[in-house]
């Protein structure tokens, strides 16, 4: 293999220790915690393991958990009214409702009652707003993790071509803006787009969001490219990303293994977000690599 490869887990490990280090500096200012809410209704499991690993990356870090579980059949006011308390309560920083919640509840709809100031993940139309205007906001975790991984690389990403290949409103498009405000020159590929190896090939850097195992082959990766892979597909062989991993490492320069590149980001920069939110809740001014920053 040629590429360098980038340790997720080992990134994500150091992100969690500046945040309890940077947590603790907060506490010991007379501060209160940081508190991150997340409420899950009903029993999927696959949710259950996610809430219960943000829960306990919380307590590791210093900041207090809330944990709420609504029964499957609990009615949409009624996880409606449990957000609104979690708004007004001062001892909250950040709110998560687990998607995809059941069929009564309309979770997208019910994210965007999220108070933008406490949207630690990044989801809300005002915080896509803010980062699509570049002004000060949280940014969405995965995307946010993306950009730093690329910054612990010393990734040039002024003047460089990115590609993006995904448009979702929770990786693509996300991703696309931080990159172009980090003066990156960015192309957004999707299904309709006509020749997606001839995109690829261009760019030095290059983000796989797309869910399709195996489909970024490694002919369309420019030799030296920085090459992040955020897609997961649960196969036979078990977690695989979007790209036909062997044959683009021998020409990426750098590049994500799935599982263990872009994966642990997330809950290190929910992490980082909890304690940015908290610290915008009482007015403390915002810090260098805060994602309340324009990335
Ligand atoms: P999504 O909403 O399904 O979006 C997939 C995107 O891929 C769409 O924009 C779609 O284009 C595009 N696409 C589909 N087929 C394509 C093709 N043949 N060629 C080019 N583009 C194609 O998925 P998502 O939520 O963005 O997630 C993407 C992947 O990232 C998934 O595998 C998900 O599991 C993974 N993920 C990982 C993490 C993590 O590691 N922590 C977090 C979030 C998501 P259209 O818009 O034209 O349909």
């Amino acid at each position: 293999m040629a590429a360098t490869l980038i340790d997720g887990r080992a990134i994500a490990q150091e992100v969690r220790a500046e945040v309890a280090r940077d947590v603790e500096a907060w506490a010991a200012d007379g501060h209160p915690r940081p508190g991150l809410a997340t409420v899950l209704v009903g029993d999927d499991p696959a949710s259950a393991v996610y809430v219960a690993g943000k829960q306990k990356a919380c307590r590791e870090v210093g900041i207090e958990p809330f944990d709420h579980r609504l029964p499957h059949d609990a009615p949409h006011a009624e996880v409606e009214a449990l957000l609104h308390e979690l708004n007004d309560d001062p001892r909250v920083s950040g709110i998560l409702l687990q998607l995809p919640t059941p069929p009564q509840v309309d979770g997208p709809a019910l994210t965007e009652l999220i108070r933008p100031d406490k949207d630690v993940d990044g989801l809300t139309p005002v915080s896509a707003g803010l980062l699509a205007k570049g002004r000060p906001g949280l940014r969405p975790c995965t995307p946010v993790g993306c950009l730093e991984l690329l910054r612990r690389h010393d990734v040039a990403l002024e003047g460089a071509e990115a590609v993006v290949i995904g448009r979702s409103d929770l990786v693509g498009k996300p991703i696309a803006a931080l990159l172009l405000q980090a003066n990156a020159t960015v192309t957004v590929c999707h299904s309709r787009t006509r020749d997606l190896g001839e995109a690829c090939r261009r760019a030095d850097v290059l983000v796989a969001a797309v869910g399709r195992a195996r489909m970024v082959r490694g002919d369309w990766v420019k030799p030296g490219a920085a090459v992040l892979d955020v897609g997961l597909t649960r196969t036979d062989d078990g977690l695989v990303g979007d790209l036909d991993f062997e044959p683009a490492a021998e020409r990426a320069g750098l590049i994500t293994p799935v599982p263990g590149g872009v994966g642990p980001m997330t809950i290190a920069m929910l992490l980082r977000n909890t304690l940015a939110a908290a610290r915008v809740q009482t007015g403390a001014p915002e810090r260098r690599g805060a994602s309340v920053q324009p990335a």
